[in-house]
């Protein structure tokens, strides 16, 4: 079964005032979690993949498993590119068959950005592939990219209107004070502005860094116009953490099919919640 674009399960999250959680997955094991959750509740879903994690597990194989996980359950699932910046990776990760690309060229000069957003947009919309990109910078640590606190900037709004118009993407990630990775302090997310851009702009908008973001502040985003909710740290940590206490608990295991079954049902819990504080079940 084919992977599809996320265009029509973000407008339709735009219009219904909820969000679709993109999981970041990594191998066999986290896809099947993500799935099986997401089905089990009827929620639309997005499984996204960094450069790292399709070069770990290989494109092919990745867009393999996604392919079969949406023939399994019958539904439809977009396989997103998170954070990518290889305008020639994007090409080949979307003739393999990825219908839903995110185009990091944020930390380039405004015209810059909009110059690559443009090529890839051009690219992906003949592929009936949908555009994310960022404008403003976000914190914190993404695969192997480190942004210093203060290198990270906000997203103007009028900036936002003026680069959605240049670029023709179909979402934008904003940074409204979130950060990739765990929270060291409380993050002050600034509403205000996150209510700036929805009133100035149409297209679905996206939170990254929600990992650690209060259930209550996600949801205030939410209701704000955030169409899109990445999660990726919190999902990380909930399966290693289970996996580590196995190991604990059973110094002498060696079976995969055994430890990793933990790990699976952690993850399983955070995917649930996840999906429960976007309001996406029984959206589908
Ligand atoms: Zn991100």
């Amino acid at each position: 079964m084919y992977l599809v674009s996320t265009r029509n399960m973000l407008n339709k999250a735009q219009h219904e005032n909820y969000a679709v959680p993109a999981f970041n997955i990594h191998n066999l094991e986290t896809i099947q979690v993500v799935m099986e959750t997401a089905a089990e509740m009827a929620s639309p879903v997005i499984l996204a993949g960094t450069p790292s994690t399709f070069a770990y597990a290989g494109s092919d194989y990745l867009i393999s498993i996604c392919q079969q996980a949406a023939e399994q359950y019958r539904i439809p699932v977009a396989l997103h590119l998170d954070h990518h910046e290889n305008i020639p990776d994007i090409c080949n990760k979307v003739i393999s068959g990825v219908r839903s690309a995110m185009i990091d060229a944020s930390h380039f000069p405004f015209e810059e950005n909009i110059r690559l957003v443009k090529e890839v947009v051009n690219f992906c919309h003949y592929w009936d592939c949908t555009v994310e990109a960022e404008l403003g910078r976000l914190g914190g640590q993404e695969d192997d990219l480190i942004v210093d606190a203060k290198d990270a900037l906000f997203t103007d709004p009028d900036s936002a209107v003026q680069f959605i118009k240049a670029t023709g993407i179909d979402s934008l990630a904003v940074a409204i004070g979130t950060a990739h990775g765990m929270y060291k302090h409380e993050p002050h997310l600034d509403f205000d502005r996150l209510h700036a851009i929805r009133q100035k702009t149409e297209i679905p908008l996206v939170l990254h860094g929600a990992s650690g973001i209060p259930d209550t502040d996600v949801r205030h985003c939410i209701d704000l116009g955030i169409c899109k909710v990445n999660v990726a740290t919190e999902l990380k940590i909930a399966f290693s953490n289970a996996i580590k206490q196995y190991f604990l608990d059973n110094p002498d295991a060696s079976d995969p099919r055994h430890y990793l079954v933990p790990g699976k049902a952690a993850m399983k819990a955070v995917v649930a919640d996840k999906i429960r504080v976007c309001k996406s079940d029984g959206k589908l």
